[in-house]
């Protein structure tokens, strides 16, 4: 069962409890709703006395199984096998990148405007050691947002995480270990000396030698490619030419793109990111980080007789899984990272050239955008019913919502109660746990 948080008076989290259990305690009025998302009790310091809900130190373990999408989180029981909690985090990789690239091209068409003298900035720049692309960290700090959170609201005494799922270099190239392969990319003179050895010191399309070799994208950057090595090839002058802005394969060389399928773009960001994620574990919680293979999870799993799912990986992540997990009513939370804002004064088209008003403000009336409310919108009104979902605010005050069953627009700041004040996140309980799961004792 999906046990319900609880926090004493003065916010220490306590053992939690079953689902009917929390329900007493707020019909008793001995305590009231502190979180919607994930649902945690505090209990109440005057009103009838709350009964003493035990606290064990260390009780529960919380198990991570980092992905380069989503991440699965699993509280469990070890002395009971009791998965306590479960969630899916869903990361917005992608989308920083995105962001960033966009805040590339405005800057740029900027520069190129007849502004006031504005210095070349593109090579006074220094990565720190350790660093890592935005949309890695981005990743990084979701974890360890929910890992901090999860500690406020359940007496968590340790964690597991499944360090390595699988080697990606070990499996497409087995030439290259160490620091690069940790970084995920392989920088300048790396790179160049890499893709030479790689290709033999020829043209990858008509195979020449002895002329000079370009670095080649197989999917052009123009159509989405990435810098990194998998898409990454040699050509010479006239071939790098003749393909243009098409891919390998539109240039009659599907082998060559071939090798830019293998999902290496996933698997290098986990391999990127989880040395990074289980050294800032131990770093902000202290506490001990137990580390499991992917091997190793999907034995337990299999064992086990579990489908296929982020939150199952992480129950049955490390040695430590317990014999039996009990699973019974577990209803995973879908978690999104959605960002807070957009520093953005005025969208642009794509050449980066404003054209449109700019951007309103996103709060009215105390609401900002990434709000949970629940809007009760009365009969006098073409939009009448009862309406739960995540605001986005509009400046007029009639507002969007997104509910379970898609948006609604039009609803009215005036009409909304808010439920869970905008943290980041959008949630949603996964229906049925979200996979099918053998019948539980
Ligand atoms: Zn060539």
């Amino acid at each position: 069962m999906s046990c319900v948080f609880v926090v004493d008076a003065l916010q220490h989290p306590c053992t939690p409890v079953h689902p009917g259990a929390a329900r007493r305690l707020l019909t008793r009025g001995q305590a009231a709703v502190w979180r919607r998302y994930p649902f945690t009790l505090i209990l109440r310091r005057t009103g009838p006395p709350a009964p003493t809900l035990a606290v064990t130190p260390a009780a529960l373990r919380l198990k991570l199984d980092p992905g380069s999408k989503t991440t699965g989180l699993a509280l469990v029981d070890d002395a009971t096998g009791q998965v306590v909690w479960a969630g899916e985090v869903a990361h917005r990789g992608q989308r920083v990148r995105d962001a960033l690239l966009a805040r590339g091209a405005i800057r740029c068409g900027r520069r190129q405007r007849h502004t006031r003298y504005r210095p070349a900035r593109f090579d006074n720049r220094q990565r720190p050691d350790g660093w890592l692309p935005p949309s890695l960290e981005s990743r990084i700090s979701n974890v360890l947002t929910w890992v901090a959170r999860l500690r406020k609201y359940a007496p968590v005494g340790a964690l597991s995480q499944e360090l390595v799922r699988f080697d990606t270099q070990l499996l497409q190239h087995p030439e290259v270990d160490g620091v690069e392969y940790q970084q995920g990319e392989l920088a300048g003179y790396e790179v160049r000396e890499y893709l030479l050895e790689k290709w033999g010191r020829r043209c990858a399309y008509c195979g020449a030698t002895g002329v000079p070799l370009h670095i080649e994208h197989i999917v052009p950057r123009s159509r989405g490619g990435s810098d990194r090595v998998s898409n990454l090839t040699l050509a010479c002058k006239p071939c790098n030419d003749a393909k243009d802005t098409r891919t390998a394969a539109e240039f009659g060389y599907p082998e060559i793109a071939a090798q830019a399928k293998r999902p290496l773009k996933d698997a290098a960001a986990v391999n990127a990111t989880r040395w990074a994620l289980y050294r800032r574990l131990q770093q902000a919680t202290g506490l001990p980080v137990e580390t499991g293979t992917g091997g190793r999870t999907k034995w337990n799993r299999t064992r086990r007789g579990l489908p296929k799912a982020h939150w199952l990986d992480a129950a049955c992540i490390g040695a430590s899984t317990p014999a039996v997990l009990q699973l019974r009513g577990v209803v995973p939370l879908s978690i999104t990272a959605m960002g807070r804002h957009s520093r953005q004064l005025c969208r642009t088209n794509a050449y980066g050239l404003p054209d449109k008003a700019p951007k309103a403000t996103s709060v009215v009336a105390g609401f900002r955008t990434g709000d949970i409310v629940r809007a009760v919108v009365p009969a006098t009104s073409t939009k009448t019913g009862v309406y739960v979902g995540r605001l986005a605010i509009r400046a007029t005050g009639s507002c969007n919502l997104q509910t379970a069953t898609g948006t609604v627009q039009g609803i009215h700041v005036r009409y909304c109660q808010p439920l869970h004040r905008g943290d980041g996140y959008a949630y949603q309980y996964q229906k049925h746990g979200g996979a099918a799961l053998p019948p539980q004792p």
